[in-house]
């Protein structure tokens, strides 16, 4: 946290309820995923508060995976879900499972059917819907609103017991009718799913609600603040409800505005699609807003961090600029990352005046933003490769790079005028002339001159071969979610594009998956997992200005 910025409204509760001495002035949170997908940046959001919080404070985390929900959730989401909160630099005090409460909650259950606040419902799912009225008229009793305690405790022995199928009998708490907040009006607290749970097997046939699982986790393992998204706001008077009937610890509920992207989707369900439907080529797609796409994506877990910290915790609800992300890992990348030379789409440049079989060795800083970051050799030879871009044949008048007459000069080596071009049939570029000054050698140039461009440049005989994936944003829309029809239809043709021959220093070839480069003039990059020793493949992080802030300035 940084020391000038006042508290957020839940550090000022959580303040609050220490100097009251609120539990002893202890503080507990918990952070629930459903295994049901990997994380996301949102979560990273949801991870950060609740984790930030007990460290600011003195606290503890727990890891909770609410797994409740039998049909759709699976081991692997479990361990990536690990990986990813530790990747981010957190650790939680326990790792526990709602399920592991199970039976503790079906006791609750039978507490509250003893009180006569539960009972067995009979009726379908739309019929339940049609009893409930609307928000300004209340719903209406059904039959087994009236049923006894005995009854009621018998039914439910038989539902656990797997008499009925699914969806012949549902629990319900016996709240209020009338009560304008529809969660109040006789919610569900169990279903009946023959379902295999990947923890508890078979065990289970009925499995507790939402509301009948979290709130009541949360009472079991003492959570003193128990954070969500605002969506949950009217569901808080069920979880005070219930835990003033079953007078268990008093856990209580916050919550804060969740996290929207521009031109991202983040709901599970969504990337699940595209995930599935192979629009990406995985959870991981560099692509992704996915924790593990992120890292792959070349995202270090401080700018991750760093990102939460200025987007801040809110009560209502907003959607951040993914330019604000994007500025998060540029920033600290300057910093940190080592500056090379790769040559994206090459094009042959030949020193006429250059000793045919001469190599020199060249001294190049490695970081300027950081002077124990050290320094390189790198060959410079006869025959070079450079950017296609950097040479124009006809140049405009500023221009500060190579063309016919004009002098520019190569990085950590000499300056050279451009001569002349050799072209093929179709009139394409395949060779640059030009000569160079021996006198303006990088560190001793006393050549008198000063030229305004410095460009990049690869020796050609030494230069090793990458492949580069320049990805961009995966949606052509600020918010795909909004817009009409399908979302995907909204999914930016050109988010990837693969150069298969880039040249880049051969120093690169030792470089291992994870590491992080600024490629000179081009952006940050990093080394994907698919490299080999013959050939690294580098992901684009982020280029080193915001191309898409040009672009919206311009219309
Ligand atoms: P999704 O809709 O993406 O599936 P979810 O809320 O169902 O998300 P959970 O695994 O239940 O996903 O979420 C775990 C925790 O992360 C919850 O406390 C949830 O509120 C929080 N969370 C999820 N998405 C966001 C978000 N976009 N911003 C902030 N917190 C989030
Ligand atoms: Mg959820």
């Amino acid at each position: 946290m940084s020391e000038e910025r006042s508290l957020n409204f839940i550090e000022q509760i959580v303040t609050d309820d220490i100097a009251n001495g609120v539990n002893d002035g202890r503080v507990l949170t918990r952070f629930p995923p459903e295994p049901n997908g990997y994380l996301h940046i949102g979560h990273a959001k949801s991870i950060a508060l609740n984790f930030g919080l007990a460290q600011q404070f003195n606290g503890k985390t727990n890891l909770r995976f609410d797994d409740t929900n039998p049909v759709t959730e699976d081991t692997e989401y479990v361990d990536s879900i690990k990986a990813d909160i530790r990747w981010l630099g957190y650790e939680w005090a326990q790792e526990l499972y709602a399920s592991d409460y199970f039976e503790q909650i079906y006791e609750f259950a039978v507490t509250l059917i003893k009180k006569g606040l539960a009972y067995v419902e009979d009726a379908s799912a739309e019929q339940i819907a049609a009893s409930k009225g609307t928000p300004t008229t209340p719903g209406t009793p059904t039959p087994a609103r009236s049923r006894s305690v005995e009854e009621n405790l018998d039914l439910f022995t038989r539902m656990r017991n797997g008499e009925f199928k699914d969806g012949e009998k549902t629990l319900r708490a016996k709240i209020d009718l009338a009560s304008p907040n529809m969660h109040m009006r006789d919610p569900l607290m169990y279903r009946i799913k023959h379902t295999h749970h990947h923890r508890t097997g078979d065990k289970w046939c009925i499995y507790p609600m939402y509301d009948f699982a979290h709130g009541q986790s949360d009472s079991i393992e003492k959570i003193t603040h128990s954070l969500c998204t605002l969506e949950f706001i009217p569901h808080r008077p069920l979880y005070d409800w219930f835990i003033k009937e079953l007078e268990i610890f008093p856990s209580h509920q916050y919550e804060f505005s969740r996290l929207n992207l521009t031109y991202t989707v983040m709901s599970k369900r969504k990337l699940k699609q595209l995930v599935e439907e192979k629009y990406v080529s995985g959870w991981d797609d560099p692509r992704m807003p996915t924790i593990s796409g992120l890292r792959r994506r070349g995202y270090t877990p401080a700018s991750i961090r760093q990102f939460c910290e200025r987007v801040g915790v809110q009560k209502r609800e907003q959607m951040i600029d993914l330019g604000l992300l994007e500025f998060c890992v540029r920033e600290e990348l300057n910093k940190t990352a080592n500056r090379v030379m790769a040559v994206l789409d090459p094009v042959k440049l030949v020193l006429t005046n250059y000793p045919e079989g001469q190599v020199e060795e060249m001294t190049a800083e490695n970081n300027p933003e950081d002077a124990a970051a050290g320094s390189r050799t790198l060959h410079f030879s006869k025959t070079l490769y450079i950017e296609r871009e950097d040479f124009m044949e006809e140049p405009p008048k500023k221009f500060f790079r190579l063309g016919p007459g004009l002098h520019v000069r190569l990085k950590n080596a000499y300056i050279i005028k451009g001569e002349s071009v050799e072209k093929d049939a179709d009139g394409n570029i395949t060779t640059i002339y030009a000569s160079y000054l021996p006198e303006s050698k990088s560190g001793g140039d006393h050549s008198g001159m000063t030229v305004k461009g410095t460009i990049h440049w690869v020796s050609a005989e030494h230069a090793a071969t990458a492949e580069v994936r320049l990805y961009d944003r995966l949606f052509k829309s600020e918010n795909p979610s909004a817009e009409e029809g399908d979302f995907k239809d909204f999914i930016n043709p050109e988010s990837l594009q693969v150069i298969k021959e880039a040249y880049v220093e051969p120093g690169l070839l030792q470089a291992k998956a994870g590491d992080r480069f600024q490629f000179m003039r081009k952006g940050y990059f990093t080394v994907d997992p698919d490299s080999t020793p013959e050939k690294v493949v580098f992901n684009r992080t982020v280029t080193l200005k915001d191309a898409w802030a040009k672009e919206k300035g311009k219309a």
